[in-house]
């Protein structure tokens, strides 16, 4: 692969390559074990929680109510400072060069977010969560949805866009359990204003669709809650939508909006399995997430599997499911999502002219007896060599994590 000032202007076989460029400095990767792909993008994640992960045993809304609540509510002053720095290099050693996520209400620990982001070199769109029904079950301000809407503005206008562009602002109201009308509404407004982002979550379990119901009696399903308040569209991301009817999925797809898959997270609050052939079918853009914490691990190569086996999970009782490739899978965490996120002409392949955020892998460290010396070497296609990341790939395997061709992370530093 040829890069040029961040792009990559050719990629092939080296002799032919290298008749061509002579003149550029040549980097070699020492070992012939290894692969290169494009960089993992994880559609939704909430760095506030990531010290949460893996704990409990109920489902979402219990679990917010006794894991993460308490623990986004602490996330701010130099507790929230310090993890936040922290959070962006796990995200670069698990070979993830973009990533969509939020953090708590506050807005001194999503400044400080943004400044690690921005240190980190990656590609990363972000926002405030904002609600103000039940946040955290305290009691509110009088004034939280004006707060919380001039809070994420002066946050928009900062680092909308910033960093070069590698970083956008999503204006992430948390759902329509936690937010009025007027939260929502204002939400748009805000997003329409600055042509940022949105994301929020949509129908991901049972009880929260019920909730919704209550809450809003004048819409005749969740997803009209989201679309009368103004929030669907081409900029926004949706994390989950399992419990929807087809009506919904059609007017997601009409009004363009993009569909977050969180695989993994799914099963660990038992929310559902996706209908994802289905919602293929509509012709929904989808794209990966990890939806950490309630996801175990921001290791994307986990997520591509648990959106295989879930599948797989799903035609033992329902007939002719589409179960995903091991392709497919690395596609909807690559270009898939770039597409979804309206990066697709910049990042998600290595096409020459687009941006060279990649990851370099090496996948001797995923086969068996990887530790026995004297264990003869076996020779793996490509289709097998990409199964073998997808089955048991993690961040001991990546070697170097780049973004527009420099590097983010080296397992040798
Ligand atoms: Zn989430």
């Amino acid at each position: 692969m040829v890069i040029e000032n961040g792009r990559i202007r050719e990629f092939g076989d080296y002799p032919s390559l290298f008749r061509k460029t002579r003149e550029l400095p040549v980097r070699w990767t020492h070992s012939n074990q290894v692969a290169v792909f494009p960089g993992l993008i994880d559609m939704h994640a909430h760095v506030a929680q990531y010290p949460a992960v893996a704990r409990g045993q109920t489902e979402l809304l219990p679990w917010l109510r006794q894991h993460i609540f308490p623990m986004e509510r602490e996330f701010t002053g130099p507790k929230g400072r310090r993890e936040a720095g922290a959070f962006f290099d796990e995200l670069a050693r698990n070979g993830t060069t973009t990533a969509m996520l939020y953090t708590a209400v506050y807005e001194d620990s999503c400044e400080a977010a943004f400044q690690a982001a921005a240190l980190s070199g990656l590609r990363i769109i972000m926002g405030k969560t904002m609600m103000d029904v039940g946040s955290y079950g305290q009691a509110q301000p009088t004034k939280v949805v004006s707060i919380s809407l001039h809070e994420s503005e002066r946050l928009c206008k900062t680092w909308h866009g910033a960093n070069d562009g590698l970083i956008d602002y999503a204006v992430s109201p948390r759902f329509a359990v936690a937010c009025s009308e007027k939260m929502m509404r204002g939400a748009s407004w805000l997003a329409k204003q600055y042509g940022a982002y949105i994301q929020t979550h949509l129908a991901e379990n049972i009880e929260e669709c019920e909730k919704v119901r209550h809450q809003f009696p004048w819409a005749q399903d969740y997803t009209e809650v989201y679309e009368k308040c103004g929030l669907l569209g081409p900029r926004t991301v949706l994390g989950h939508c399992l419990h929807l009817a087809q009506r919904e999925r059609e007017v997601l797809a009409e009004t363009q909006s993009r569909v977050a898959h969180c695989p993994t997270a799914n099963l660990f609050l038992k929310s559902g399995i996706l209908a994802l052939d289905q919602m293929r079918a509509t012709g929904l853009s989808i794209g990966l997430g990890s939806d950490v914490a309630a996801g175990p691990e921001l290791n994307m190569w986990r997520v591509m599997r648990g959106a295989i086996e879930s599948q797989k999970a799903r035609s033992f009782y329902e007939k002719n499911v589409a179960i995903p490739t091991s392709s497919e899978a690395l596609y909807l965490a690559t270009q898939g999502a770039a597409d979804a996120l309206g990066k697709g002409r910049q990042i998600g392949s290595f096409e020459p002219g687009k941006e060279a955020d990649l990851l370099v892998l090496d996948y001797s460290r995923l086969m068996p007896y990887s530790r026995v010396a004297g264990t003869p070497r076996v020779e793996l296609c490509p289709e097998d060599i990409l199964s073998l990341c997808i089955h048991r790939g993690g961040p001991e395997a990546v070697v170097e994590t780049f973004v527009r061709g420099r590097s983010v992370y080296s397992s040798a530093a």
